[in-house]
């Protein structure tokens, strides 16, 4: 055992060593650390050579010890199976390698974290899920899980922490991991980690099938709705002992019958009389929800497109503009080629057009205010038909004589004012230049006065800005088109409601049924890890005191109350010595195994 120890702690620290200098596998450059997983560390990575907005990714690193060749190639094998398979409510297999003796995979990046932090961050706060959140998660998960049932893929290790968030909605992580890893023996169950979610079947050794991944998913369902586990106890064998032989939990009164009668089916001791992800998928009341789910998705998208749309426009707008930019810089090299005084004169000439543009909109848009006050007006005032209506909106509405914006000659009729003297009016929308605006004949006094206008702002400076805010607006899009996820699952939810079965095309091929790719290593690797979580909780000496005594106890059948009372006389809180239980089952389990290989 401790030269397999040694082995691990020398692979993660090679492999970390890597991490932060050259991109792993030449594409993934490491960000940080995600968390430690079972198996080994977990990272956040670059993919260098990734599609657009699927740079992000996950890293897992499974530190195996020696590796056998024929072990990777089975599992590598099992991993392109893996890869195939595309659903929304699945987090995405992408690759798997080896490196520094490590065995990576590859997933798909969850940036709303794990399901159990959710859960816990609600459990604290006082707060609770809302039944429609509640059920538009159950349902993803019932898509998930039926998904790789009909491809004949168990998960083996359905929990709240292997469910991931992303955009609210969630994906089941890991499916067919523990397989790929442990096989598709009943040590590998046996071996998935915490025992909340097992089934009686899986307990009490009779076998794993899609039925044991349905009664986890109720536990998940269970622990959404209650922020806690379906079945505790303050030891291994106390929640054991419940999952077999207890009563069958049920959600409170806040959460709807149907609801629960949903749970308790899937909570049904015996296997065969669970129902299955699609059974479950047709019972009118989760059909409904499905039904509205669907339709709450589609309005989502409707919405998404609408916004896709106004950026499509803005993008269209900005490339014009641009196209617009660059007539005006080849014009402009045309005008170059200009006296300084021809060059002044068409300056002018295109902002007085540019000005007499903008008080054109605007005399219109003041027409058009005025109208409809006037209708206003009129309708109100409908018995006193030859009321001044022009006078009373200026009555209400006094007119600012020394308003900056420029007012036509039809805006001042339209608001029943006097027509301001020539003046105003010519030097707003005179086409011909001033007097006191003279350009001076002096061509370099000419020069410098033309360099003191704002022609020169279409400079290059501004067009790169433009196109470098074009190009972030390209990047939202990009985020906008991400969103395929929403529209896979409405298809998903279409082909359920429309009892469209499963394409048999799409269908991959059945896992051979003896894979046992890195399969008792792997056992060892996560009774290490075990080992090793409960020493750093209780100190080597009383770890070893605690082994002892429960090996002990749980040969001779030692009753609960006498257990928790004997370990707390040996310094250890009951609750720190789960992981010690579960060792010492996990070793029996492996024995037992080993034994049977023998026969
Ligand atoms: P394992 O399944 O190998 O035991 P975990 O699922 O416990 O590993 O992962 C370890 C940490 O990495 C957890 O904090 C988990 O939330 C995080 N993590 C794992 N996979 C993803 C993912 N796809 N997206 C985001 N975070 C992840
Ligand atoms: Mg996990």
């Amino acid at each position: 055992m401790p030269k397999f120890q040694e082995a691990t702690k020398s692979v993660t620290n090679t492999l970390a060593a890597v991490c932060t200098e050259s991109p792993i596998a030449g594409r993934y450059q490491v960000q940080e650390k995600l968390g430690r997983g079972s198996f080994g560390m977990v990272y956040l990575v670059l993919d260098k050579k990734s599609r657009k907005g699927e740079e992000l990714k996950v890293l897992k690193e499974i530190s195996v010890g020696d590796l056998q060749p024929n072990d990777t190639v089975q599992a590598n094998l099992e991993a392109q199976l893996l890869s195939k398979l595309d659903h929304p409510a699945i987090v995405k297999f992408y690759n798997s390698f080896v490196e520094q003796c490590s065995f990576c995979i590859i997933t798909e990046y969850c940036e709303g974290g794990d399901l159990q932090c959710r859960i816990e961050e609600y459990r604290r706060a006082g707060w609770t899920f809302a039944e429609n959140q509640a059920i538009e998660w159950f349902v993803q998960l019932l898509l998930g899980a039926q998904y790789m049932h009909e491809r004949r893929i168990l998960h083996r290790d359905l929990k709240s922490n292997n469910i991931f968030l992303k955009n609210n909605l969630v994906k089941i992580g890991d499916f067919g991991v523990s397989r790929l890893l442990m096989g598709s023996c009943d040590l590998a169950t046996t071996f998935t980690g915490t025992p909340y979610y097992m089934s009686p079947e899986v307990l009490s050794h009779q076998g794993y099938d899609s039925k044991s991944d349905i009664w986890s998913l109720a536990c998940i369902l269970y622990e959404i709705c209650c922020l806690d586990h379906a079945f505790t106890g303050h030891n291994f064998m106390s929640v054991v002992l419940k999952i077999v032989d207890g009563e069958t939990p049920s959600l409170p009164d806040s959460y709807s019958s149907e609801l629960n009668a949903v749970m308790t089916s899937m909570l049904e001791k015996d296997p065969s009389h669970r129902p299955t992800a699609t059974e479950i998928l047709k019972i009118p009341y989760v059909d409904q929800q499905l039904q509205d789910i669907k339709c709450k998705f589609s309005n989502i998208t409707m919405k998404d497109r609408t916004i896709t749309s106004q950026k499509e426009a803005l993008q269209i707008r900005n490339a014009l503009q641009r196209k617009i930019h660059l007539q005006t810089l080849r014009e402009q090299s045309e005008v170059q080629k200009m006296t300084p005084r021809e060059r002044m004169r068409l300056r002018k000439l295109q902002s007085a057009d540019e000005k007499a543009k903008k008080l054109k909109q605007l005399a219109e848009e003041k027409y058009q205010e005025n109208h409809q006050r006037m209708q206003k007006l009129r309708f109100r005032n409908f018995q006193q038909v030859g009321v001044d209506v022009l006078h009373e909106c200026s009555e209400r509405n006094p007119p600012r004589m020394n308003q900056t914006q420029p007012v036509s000659a039809r805006d001042f009729r339209s608001l029943g004012q006097p027509e301001p003297k020539g003046r105003m009016i010519s030097d707003r929308l005179c086409m011909s230049e001033p007097a006191d605006h003279e350009i001076p004949e002096d061509p370099e006094t000419a020069e410098e006065f033309y360099h003191e206008d704002d022609f020169e702002s279409c400079s290059d400076e501004n067009l790169e800005m433009r196109e470098s805010e074009e190009e972030t607006e390209f990047t939202t899009l990009q985020t906008y088109e991400q969103d395929t996820d929403v529209e896979a699952l409405i298809r998903c939810m279409e082909d359920v409601l429309d009892g469209r079965s499963l394409n048999s095309s799409t269908i991959t091929p059945a896992l051979p049924q003896e894979l046992t790719a890195l399969n008792s290593t792997m056992a060892k690797t996560k009774m290490n890890r075990m080992r090793e979580a409960a020493i750093q909780k209780l100190e080597a000496d009383v770890f070893q005191r605690v082994y002892d005594y429960l090996k002990m106890a749980r040969r001779q059948n030692v009753k609960e109350a006498e257990v928790k009372g004997h370990l707390e006389k040996l310094g250890a809180k009951p609750s720190d010595c789960f992981e010690v239980d579960q060792l010492l089952y996990f070793e029996e389990q492996l024995q037992a195994s080993a034994a049977e290989a023998k026969h």
